[in-house]
């Protein structure tokens, strides 16, 4: 504490911490059974994929992360490897942390975040019914929310004094537009709409179907007018996610497109405060990330033309991110410009790559030798990530921080008077 007032910035509590990388390979399907695959072998001892060639002038590549899952890790295991529980403390202990599962379409990202089973709909029946639990199953969105609140009860027993308040929203981004997968009205406009936001306050405005990003004065990107509910507990948490994911797949239907062309992004925010000072919450937010799969490009001719356009204007988030990773990946990057706002994507999770966040990329993979392209590039973008690293701190009020600090300094001075 030495330096505390010539550090300017008040930066010393800041952290390097890198990007945490885990590769997830599924298993075969049904229907891939007669697949080869030969090309790809993954090594848990060592955390490596390697990858043969596909033609023999080419050489075999290599590949290391930070945890490797092959096929038969279940979802439970999956959660324990790529160390969810520590991610979850941190973001109780005032960190932000986010998870994002990147691949092509089918490497199965949403059976690591959401693990719900869809069941075939009879006909328009209720969007309920489309979704079984199988709680073997469930991934690590609902697994992150039932350790947080065993987490906050824990908490709330050795520090009777603190009072702990979680949050959480859901939105999707399809085609650059951000939808609200909360709000009540989204697909249904003549329900009643809620008439009161979770922070119990009238709402400014009418629900609204698409949000705007804004930036505020702390210099953070956040959706305005976005439905955020309060939750009690875990099963309410997981209501409210199992409503949103009800809410994708409808949308998915009513937009005619495949939902795994849209983003979906779970938040999860937590407040922590001493019951006696409820305005110095330390805030902080656990981010869930389902990212479009990318189309495959080789097979489908989509490199040229229009194809390409278009699945570049759909996916400008996914373009745009991997501009951002490839920016940040590059040893010379520093001050250069992070194309973070040329997409809504970027801009929500502008923290959590080259920022204040604890952030964990897990690359999924397909096994099957008919995905060598896409396998390849997934293992190039989550090696690239790899190299970025963030600098994390406590998300403490800043004027909080000084008062705390200046106490610390005073306390520390009295105690060299003491002693004179
Ligand atoms: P994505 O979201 O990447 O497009 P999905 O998660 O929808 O992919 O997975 C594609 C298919 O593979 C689904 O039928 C899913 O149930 C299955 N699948 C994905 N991962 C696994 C796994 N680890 N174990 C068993 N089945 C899986
Ligand atoms: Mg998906």
């Amino acid at each position: 504490s030495e330096d505390l007032f010539n550090t300017g910035e008040l930066s010393e509590n800041f952290q390097t911490r890198g990007v945490r990388v885990v590769v997830r390979c599924r298993p075969l399907l049904a229907h891939e059974r007669d697949h080869e695959q030969q090309c790809m072998t993954l090594d848990k001892e060592s955390k490596s994929v390697t990858l043969q060639s596909k033609n023999i002038d080419e050489r075999m590549r290599h590949f290391f992360f930070d945890e490797v899952l092959d096929e038969g890790c279940s979802q439970q295991e999956a959660f324990a490897r790529v160390q969810m529980g520590p991610m979850v403390e941190s973001v109780l202990a005032g960190y932000h942390a986010t998870v994002f599962c990147y691949g092509q379409t089918g490497s199965g990202k949403t059976h690591t975040m959401e693990g719900f089973t869809y069941r075939a709909s009879r006909g328009a029946a209720s969007p309920k019914a489309q979704l079984d639990t199988d709680p073997e199953q469930l991934g690590l969105i609902a697994r992150s929310i039932s350790l947080l609140f065993e987490s906050i009860k824990r908490k709330k027993k050795a520090e009777p004094h603190v009072t702990v308040n979680v949050k959480c929203s859901m939105v999707q981004i399809y085609k650059e537009q951000v939808y609200d997968l909360l709000n009540p009205t989204l697909m249904d406009p003549s329900s009643t709409p809620f008439s009161t936001t979770s922070f119990g306050r009238p709402l400014a405005r009418p629900p609204q179907q698409v949000l705007k990003v804004r930036w505020n004065r702390r210099r953070e990107f956040y959706l305005e007018n976005v439905f955020e509910f309060q939750c009690a507990t875990a099963d309410e948490a997981i209501d409210h996610f199992r409503f949103g994911v009800n809410n994708k797949t409808m949308a998915s239907h009513k937009m005619n497109m495949a939902s795994s062309r849209s983003h979906s992004l779970f938040t999860v925010i937590v407040e922590t405060a001493p019951a006696s000072a409820p305005e110095d919450a330390i805030v902080s937010k656990l981010c869930l990330v389902d990212l479009a799969g990318y189309e495959r490009s080789a097979q489908s001719g989509s490199t040229s033309g229009q194809l390409q356009q278009e699945s570049i204007f759909i996916n400008k988030s996914l373009f745009t991110l991997r501009k951002v990773i490839t920016s940040l990946a590059d040893p010379h990057y520093r001050g250069m410009h992070v194309p973070y706002r040329d997409s809504k994507l970027t801009c929500l999770l502008k923290h959590s790559l080259g920022g204040n966040s604890l952030t964990l990329m897990i690359a999924c993979l397909a096994p099957s030798d008919a995905y060598w392209e896409d396998n390849l590039s997934t293992l190039e973008y989550a090696s690239k990530t790899k190299q970025i690293s963030n600098q994390v701190a406590v998300n403490e009020d800043p004027k909080n921080r000084l008062i705390r600090l200046l106490r610390e300094r005073v306390l520390f001075l009295e105690h060299q008077l003491a002693e004179l």
